[in-house]
């Protein structure tokens, strides 16, 4: 049976794990490695389940322990040339990932990473590179889109085919228009390479969600500029108002900012 847990999912960290009875992948190392091994006992998963490391970007919240988590178990880490350059010079990952652990893989292409089959794809983001991941696995398709400041073209196909998807809701648009951030960053969050609003993650949902879709859990909410209620609601409204209703045609939840959000069934 394939599983899933979030163990933290903001700016101040984001790290998922997928995993079987005899294999795991985590997805983005931006949590500390002590609050990762407590969370894991807490929810009696064994570190070394998580046997391969995929990256979305290179951004502080998504990569500082992946460098001593790789090399503490000694595991690869697989991302786009572009993110392990972007990894290599950030300053923040202050134990680097070894050489021999360090796998380049390419948008589009298709890779088998023990019992996972991956498929990175490009995502705007004002990263190094920003990739998001379809992953599939005994027979279910898991898709994360994080850090996105638009939903283009070349992701929908990849929203398409989830039965599982972990999607952006970082912001209320007005929220973040009358809240206390300088222009610049606003200006940043809000651009074609920042990140997804409430509003603009529930018209994905509409225009991109299939029947075969079981699941969706928004990520990376803000902390200033949103609300985990306000985002279900917001999307929940533009699912209903094109007749779709969470709860129903599939489950909709928030993964929480700094804690893990329990263990999940794919199947
Ligand atoms: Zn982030
Ligand atoms: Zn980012």
């Amino acid at each position: 049976m394939l599983k899933f847990i979030s163990f933290a999912s903001g700016s101040s960290g984001n790290c998922y794990l997928l995993y079987t009875d005899n294999d795991g992948l985590l997805i983005d190392a931006g949590v500390g490695i002590r609050s990762l091994k407590k969370a894991m006992r807490d929810y009696h998963i064994h570190m070394q389940q998580v046997k391969h490391v995929i990256i979305t970007h290179d951004h502080a919240d998504h990569v500082k322990s992946v460098g001593s988590l790789s090399r503490e178990l000694d595991v690869p880490v697989y991302t786009t040339r572009e993110v392990h350059d972007g990894i290599f010079k950030n300053y923040c990952v202050t134990k680097k990932i070894e050489a021999r652990n360090a796998h380049c893989i390419e948008k589009g292409k298709t890779i088998n990473i023990g019992e996972f089959k991956i498929t990175p794809f490009n995502v705007p983001h004002d990263s190094t590179d920003c990739v998001g991941y379809l992953v599939e696995c005994q027979g279910v398709a898991f898709c994360i889109v994080t850090d996105v400041g638009v939903v283009t073209d070349e992701i929908k196909p990849f929203i398409n085919k989830a039965n599982y998807l972990v999607i952006e809701a970082n912001h209320d648009e007005e929220m973040l228009k009358n809240g206390p951030y300088p222009d610049y960053l606003k200006s940043r969050i809000l651009g074609t390479r920042g990140h997804l609003s409430n509003r603009q993650c529930g018209e994905s949902l509409v225009e991109n969600a299939t029947p075969g879709l079981r699941h969706v859990w928004l990520c990376h909410l803000s902390e200033e500029n949103n609300h985990p209620e306000l985002a279900r609601k917001t999307v929940e409204a533009i699912l209903r108002n094109s007749g779709i209703v969470a709860g129903k045609d599939f489950m909709l939840e928030i993964l929480k900012r700094k804690t893990p959000t329990g263990i999940f069934e794919l199947k």
